[in-house]
């Protein structure tokens, strides 16, 4: 019998319909206790039953069905989910350092997932290197004999640089580093940094997994020991888990994950061809297309690419610049993204050209061309 496929997966992992009279969609569990029938089995040798729900902090019968799923999805054996991306970036960073350890982390990462490495963690004598990450040569050369976590983010999500998994972790591994990757932009329908020998994948499931801009939500996915701890210490000790009602929700939203993928990215081609060829782009910034220097990178590493890219304007005033985005009719100017909407954030480009980040969203593409084509002709 064959292995199920991704979209099979959205569909049925985790799912029982029979544990829940049958119901197709299962019930959520909207409460923060479990009550046991008799003291036998709340305890077991004097100790909570191990497998038995007890408090909602702990484990919680809807969030279940959703961390099975996504550790289906992310072809893991195990998954958490926590209240947010940033509590999902925490708590595998958290896991992988103590006192007195190094990190090294791509400079182009989520600013707050930088902000907390380079000075939350300085608190704790943590210490961070960045690195471009393009070349794994460039993490070698970060290395110290006190280097425990390499942390990294690709495509990463404002200027969509890559990094090499396969090399990266290789190196990793020969040295017995913890290898952790942000995978919210291309999502687990796009790309597996696990099948490539990254240790645990997160995600801001308030974009894609979620989809709908209507929960904020994150994950962690790797190996069960290295879950069961993450479980037990950072969520359950820092307790940022995520409600039961935003499980139920984002297991809506996976139910559709593949075929908004497909969405999203051939509209996002669409857009970035368009954008390239016109005359007041000066760039565009898509490992999708040919002219994004890893290209063939993203090719050998990415099974498709998603909605979000950024485009630089051959624009360097920036009051013309603004006056374009606010012709917009149908992108909201707004930081997210990964939801049904199409979203435009303003941008100043190393290169002194004014542009934007675009999230491309499932609304007809034709209506979205247009609008970008009555924006720049102003
Ligand atoms: N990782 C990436 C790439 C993000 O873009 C974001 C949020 O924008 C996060 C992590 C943090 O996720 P959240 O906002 O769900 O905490």
């Amino acid at each position: 019998m064959r292995e199920p496929g991704f979209e099979t997966l959205c569909a049925h992992a985790g799912e029982d319909p029979q544990r829940f009279s049958g119901a197709v969609i299962p019930p959520i569990f909207q409460n923060s206790l479990f009550v046991a029938p008799d003291v036998e089995s709340f305890l077991v040798r004097g100790h909570r039953h191990p497998d038995a729900y007890d408090y909602t902090r702990v484990a919680n019968p809807t969030t279940d069905i959703l961390e099975a799923k996504l550790a289906a999805l992310e072809r893991t054996e195990a998954a958490r989910c926590f209240a947010s991306g940033m509590a999902a970036a925490v708590a595998a960073i958290l896991h992988g350092v103590r006192a007195g350890d190094h990190v090294v982390a791509v400079e182009t990462a989520y600013g707050p997932t930088r902000n907390f490495l380079s000075g939350y963690l300085e608190r704790f004598q943590v210490a961070v290197t960045f690195v471009e990450g393009s070349d794994p040569q460039q993490f070698a050369d970060a290395l110290r004999p006190n280097t425990r976590v390499f942390y990294l983010e690709s495509p990463s999500s404002m200027v969509f640089h890559l990094q090499d998994f396969a090399a990266v972790t290789g190196m990793a591994r020969e040295r017995g580093i913890l290898t952790i990757a942000d995978n919210s932009w291309a999502s687990p329908y796009f790309q597996n940094p696990t099948a490539l020998g990254v240790d645990l994948v997160l995600h801001s499931a308030t974009k894609y997994l979620g989809g709908h801009s209507d929960i904020v939500a994150g994950v962690v996915a790797g190996p069960k020991e290295r879950l069961r701890a993450i479980k037990d210490q950072e969520g359950s000790l820092l307790g940022s888990i995520l409600d039961p009602f935003a499980a139920w929700l984002m297991l809506r939203g996976l139910r559709t994950l593949p075929i908004r993928m497909e969405r999203h990215q051939s509209s996002a081609l669409t857009i970035a061809r368009y954008l390239e060829a016109h005359p007041r782009v000066a760039r565009v910034h898509h490992p999708g297309l040919p002219s994004h220097p890893q290209h063939a990178l993203a090719r050998r590493q990415l099974r498709g690419t998603s909605g979000l890219f950024s485009v630089e304007f051959a624009e360097r005033d920036q009051r013309r610049a603004f006056a374009m985005i606010n012709r917009l009719r149908y992108f909201g100017l707004g930081v997210s993204w990964g939801g049904f909407e199409s979203l435009i954030v303003p941008m100043l480009f190393p290169s002194g050209n004014w542009g934007a980040r675009l999230h491309i969203g499932l609304e007809t593409v034709e209506d979205l061309q247009e609008d970008l084509e009555n924006a720049l002709k102003g």
